[in-house]
């Protein structure tokens, strides 16, 4: 049986879906898990947080999930996340805010941690970003995989490797330790456009970063049609 994780969705309706079409055509998938960052940025967080409420069996916050639910201080953004933020929170409902204001900081089973940021300090929204990221936190949780989003750039890294997740299946050594930030579904940022997301398959002990073409355009449209920053509907088009 396999879990897609999913993260960092960021009200991209268009790229949810189309992650979400790939994950029901895998009959073996039985289990999705949410790594935070549902809303901010996008033109969509209503129909994101309703998908998620309902396909996710486990849901960890982001920071702008903790900004909108008015968890964390605003200033801690910049102009462009803060002004997706009061817009977010207009454009969402009380029950929605109130299922993110309940979100945990982190989740764990079968020796796996799931955490938006980072897994010595879940509140602090420190980045993932490198190897060199990775090994500053990689002693600091007793599981053998942690899985984060956050900085929306994929790759895999354990103690001695590291995998830019390029295609296909990695396998995964048992006796390793790794940290594998999974990419960010709604606003890739690692100059590659495409949505990213992984699927761990726990029978294999292997796991595969997908990348995925969607409808950038529509939910670029939307972005501009309903007056956010421009900054952000050109974002997604570049993927940083
Ligand atoms: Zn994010």
């Amino acid at each position: 049986m396999k879990t897609a994780l999913i993260s960092d969705i960021h009200s991209n309706l268009e790229a949810l879906t189309e992650a979400l079409k790939y994950i029901e055509s895998d009959k073996e998938i039985n289990k999705i898990v949410c790594l935070g960052d549902i809303v901010g940025y996008g033109a969509d967080p209503a129909a994101c947080l309703d998908i998620v409420t309902e396909k996710a069996s486990i849901t960890v916050i982001g920071n702008h999930d903790s900004a909108v639910a008015r968890l964390t201080d605003i200033e801690y953004f910049n102009f462009v996340a803060r002004e997706a933020i009061h817009w977010t929170r207009n454009n969402i409902t009380e029950e929605h805010a109130a299922f993110l204001s309940s979100l945990p900081y982190e989740a764990k089973e079968d020796n796996i941690l799931y955490t938006h940021s980072s897994p010595e300090a879940p509140e602090e929204w420190d980045y993932i970003f490198s190897f060199q990221d990775a090994q500053f936190q990689i002693n600091s949780f007793p599981e053998s995989i942690c899985f984060v989003g956050h900085s929306h750039v994929p790759g895999i890294y354990g103690r001695t490797m590291q995998n830019p997740h390029e295609h296909g299946e990695v396998k995964l050594d048992p006796d390793e330790k790794y940290i594998i930030n999974i990419g960010s579904v709604g606003q890739p940022r690692d100059g590659n456009p495409r949505l990213s997301f992984a699927v761990l398959d726990l029978n294999e002990y292997s796991i595969e970063i997908i990348r995925l073409e969607y409808d950038i355009e529509t939910a670029r449209g939307k972005i501009l049609e309903f007056g956010l920053p421009k900054y952000l509907a050109d974002r997604i088009l570049a993927g940083r």
